[in-house]
């Protein structure tokens, strides 16, 4: 028998460590358990929008991941070939910052707001039994722990979606990404002799770019691409070296902003853009998935991690709504009140047409999941997911 009533969260990515936190600040008894046995700065950035921002602010953590990301005030799509402007939004004026920022930097102010005590590393799940009282969790490194409920935020190969519904390995989309950074010199000279936007996605035919800042300060750029390759054999990694001579090839005859970006870029990396369609089941018991387990996309819309967060701050709404022990009521009101909207930008940003033509963005970025009504079981959710 477990003393208290405990919860463990399986992964402490951006979504499991942004569920941790909000469980923890209210007044949970939550566990952490990750496989790596630290984390690395990888060069890659990641957009945050307003819809998460104020995430963060619960958290109480907004005034230091703002004051570490650029804060562009629109997103600009420009053709690929001749720089014309396809659309632009602004981005601030929803009710919080958006920013751009270092991927690492965001995720280490998360985790380290957790309490050190309750988060243990090198510890890969392996097995999990559930019985009518709890659940017992075995990891690589021949330990158990015990929980009463269990989150699996533990990403695309999540071992906890794999428990509710069979293992299936993601389909690939067809479609990779390069990510690189620009900095120093590099990126001093391409600032000197190039109209730099602050936020940007270049389209091309069948491929993109999209490029900002990840500093306050400016002094990191960033790109991310989005390309049609044959499936590629990282070997069980998520990412192989890539390289300048690769990029010009996807990028050939684009225009010029673009090949000095290239030229400029360091350790360019490759990463296959994997998918699921969307699952039939949320929770099982007493295991309950949230992010990447649950609903993976490509990366297109910039708003992975901010569904992942999203699900983290609804499924701790709902936990505090009906309390622990009722579990199996809040793990279906969670899914009740997210399915549909992580559904749709999953949708979109697969589909990958978010923002190429002028459109209104306010139903990603306006919507507030602090003053969104829980609806109940029997009432429909409301179609945009939007506040009325
Ligand atoms: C190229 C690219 C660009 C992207 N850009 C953006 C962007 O700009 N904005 C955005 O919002 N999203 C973006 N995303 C998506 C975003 O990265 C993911 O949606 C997000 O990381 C999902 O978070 P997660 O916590 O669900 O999963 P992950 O971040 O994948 O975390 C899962 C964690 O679980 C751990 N784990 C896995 N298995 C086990 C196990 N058995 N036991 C213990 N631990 C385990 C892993 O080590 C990891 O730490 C991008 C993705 C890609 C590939």
């Amino acid at each position: 028998m477990v003393q208290a009533k405990k919860i463990a969260v399986i992964g402490a990515g951006l979504g499991g460590a942004a569920t941790a936190r909000l469980l923890q600040c209210a007044g949970f008894d939550v566990d952490v358990y990750e496989q790596a046995n630290e984390f690395s700065r990888i060069g890659a950035g990641i957009h945050v929008g307003p819809n998460i921002m104020k995430i963060f602010r619960e958290m109480g953590l907004e005034k230091e991941l703002t004051a570490l990301g650029a804060k562009p005030n629109q997103w600009i799509s420009r053709d690929g070939a001749n720089a014309d402007i396809l659309a632009a939004a602004d981005l601030q004026g929803y009710g919080a910052t958006y920013i751009t920022v270092h991927r690492g930097d965001m995720h280490t102010l998360q985790f380290e707001s957790l309490d050190p005590k309750k988060l243990h590393y090198g510890k890969r799940l392996e097995h999990v039994e559930q019985n009518a009282e709890h659940v017992i969790l075995s990891f690589s490194d021949g330990t158990t722990a015990t929980a009463d409920i269990v989150i699996g935020a533990d990403g695309i190969n999540s071992k906890i979606r794999d428990i509710l519904l069979g293992e299936e390995a993601p389909t690939y989309s067809g479609w990779v990404a390069h990510r690189a950074l620009i900095k120093g010199e590099n990126l001093k000279k391409l600032q000197a002799e190039h109209d730099l936007d602050d936020c940007v996605k270049w389209w091309h035919e069948d491929r993109h770019m999209m490029a900002y800042y990840t500093t306050s300060e400016k002094d990191e750029y960033y790109y991310v691409t989005g390309v049609p390759h044959p499936p590629l054999d990282t070997q069980g990694q998520s990412f192989l070296p890539s390289s300048h001579e690769e990029m010009f090839k996807a990028f050939e005859g684009c225009h010029p902003r673009i090949q000095a970006m290239i030229e400029a870029s360091e350790d360019i990396t490759i990463w296959p853009l994997n998918s699921r369609n969307p699952l039939p089941i949320w929770s099982s018991g007493r295991l309950v998935i949230v992010g990447d387990a649950c609903h993976p996309m490509k990366p297109h819309m910039a708003q992975g991690a901010g569904m992942a967060i999203e699900d983290g701050a609804m499924l701790t709404r709902c936990l505090l709504k009906t309390g622990l022990d009722d579990y199996k009521t809040a793990f279906k009101l969670y899914e009740h009140n997210r399915k549909e909207r992580a559904t749709r930008v999953q949708t979109v940003s697969n589909a990958n047409t978010f923002l190429k033509q002028p459109e209104d963005p306010a139903w990603v970025y306006g919507y507030d999941l602090y003053s969104e009504e829980i609806y109940p079981l029997n009432e429909p959710k409301n179609i945009e997911g939007v506040n009325a």
